[in-house]
């Protein structure tokens, strides 16, 4: 049998184990601030309205089976998938310099990625360092370590103004070997709620180009973030524009509500030159190499429940409807906390709670801080200070703001 020196007992994923904590806690007042994953104003998960229509039509099709999909996904979805990122105007798209691969969901289509890039990645003036965000979400890490990248940091947050280190990420990124490959947050970064705006975008885009390294976007939050499927995809668009080749990891998570249905997209962008269209096909046939061997074929119901959205012009908007719905209550509450810290004259400056988007706010609440949070206030976040903004509703943000309030004095 295989012998701890070999086969080491793990630490269990602390996000994991913090649901769990949140799970036996037996106190009424117990609010979770952990796992990201919207909550309604009830606490509750949300089926999306516009989901639950979209799914009535996948159980009442008569044609409905349970055969496998194509190796690449369901064609309806990933062609729609990738216009929702790149927009449907796209060139990349008219020029056919897209390769679209069906995956399971953001996490999936990030492996999909790394794999690629290990196996191939070995092109003339490539460095196979993959450059994170510090901090990132820690999967990042784990995802391309696995597939044998070695990996490397840029900063990201200013612990000072918990804003965007917009100077130490361009010094790094600068400092990198030439033909590096950098993971991009397309919006709503995962921890922090810190994204650049849209003229640092333009200024990494021209810094990437200079330097040749190879953009991966990771859009796990598209029409989550700002509410506007549009402006959430901006920053992507922006260097398919600058005439980058990139590949994309989408997931529909959290935009679709659909976690556990594992939907999601790969895609492969090639820079524009007369061969584009020749060497996606390549490059699509190798994905679906990997693909067989890694999954065989994707899972058919999400993939199902999204692509009769993406298709429907009546769906898609009720969509866009539940994405401001989504993304609204979580800017009321994000307003809400800041503004119930202020009025409790809390220690410390509270606008980066609003200034921040999407899923997760970086407090700025210390270990010891958050530890506090949890026993004596039944208040679950991770150790870093990274609250779901999700968790917060009506009738706890006062309560989480006046145990804030407690532990930060
Ligand atoms: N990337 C980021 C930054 C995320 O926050 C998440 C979700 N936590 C994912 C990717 C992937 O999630 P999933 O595999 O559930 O789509």
């Amino acid at each position: 049998s295989f012998p701890a020196e070999v086969v080491p007992q793990a630490p269990e994923d602390p996000l994991f184990g913090l649901m769990r904590a949140y799970k036996a806690d037996p106190s009424p007042n117990k609010v979770d601030l952990g796992i990201g994953a919207y909550r309604d104003d009830n606490a509750k998960p949300w089926v999306l309205p516009v989901v639950k229509k979209a799914d009535e039509i996948v159980r009442n099709d008569p044609e409905a089976n349970h055969e496998y999909l194509p190796i690449a996904g369901l064609a309806s979805l990933t062609s729609k998938a990738a216009e929702l990122v790149f927009g449907a105007s796209s060139p990349a798209l008219a020029e056919k310099r897209v390769a679209s691969v069906q995956a399971i969901s953001g996490t999936g289509a990030l492996h999909l990625g790394a794999l690629f890039l290990a196996k191939f990645y070995k092109i003339a003036g490539a460095n196979r360092t993959v450059y994170l965000s510090n901090p990132t979400w820690a999967n990042h890490h784990q995802i391309f370590t696995n597939v044998g990248l070695p990996i490397a940091s840029y900063p990201y947050f200013d612990k000072s103004t918990r804003g965007l280190d917009f100077e130490g990420m361009k010094a790094t990124l600068r400092d990198a070997p030439d033909g590096s490959i950098v993971v991009l947050h397309a919006c709503a970064h995962n921890p922090t709620g810190v994204d650049p705006s849209p003229e640092q975008w333009a200024e990494l885009a021209q810094l990437l180009k200079e330097k040749r390294h190879f953009p991966f976007f990771d859009t796990a939050y598209q029409g989550f973030a700002s509410g506007d499927l549009d402006r959430d995809a901006s920053s992507i668009r922006l260097f398919v524009e600058a005439g980058f080749e990139l590949v994309v990891a989408q997931s529909f998570a959290k935009n679709f509500g659909l976690y556990g249905q594992r939907a999601g997209c790969f895609h492969y962008v090639a820079a524009p030159a007369p061969s584009a269209a020749e060497t996606t096909t390549r490059v699509a046939s190798q994905l679906a190499i990997l693909q067989r061997s890694e999954i065989s074929n994707p899972p058919i119901y999400g993939a199902k429940i999204a692509s009769i959205v993406l298709n429907d012009p009546a769906l898609f908007a009720e969509w866009q409807d539940n994405l401001r719905t989504m993304s609204g209550r979580i800017i009321d509450m994000r307003k809400q906390l800041r503004s119930k810290l202020e009025e409790l004259g809390t220690p410390g400056t509270w606008n980066h709670i609003t200034d921040q988007i999407g899923m997760f706010s970086f407090t700025g609440l210390t270990e010891p801080q958050v530890l506090k949070l949890r026993e004596e206030y039944h208040i679950y976040m991770t150790k870093n200070g990274r609250i779901s903004m999700a968790g917060l509703n009506s009738r706890n943000v006062e309560y989480v703001a006046k145990a804030v309030d407690k532990v930060v004095r």
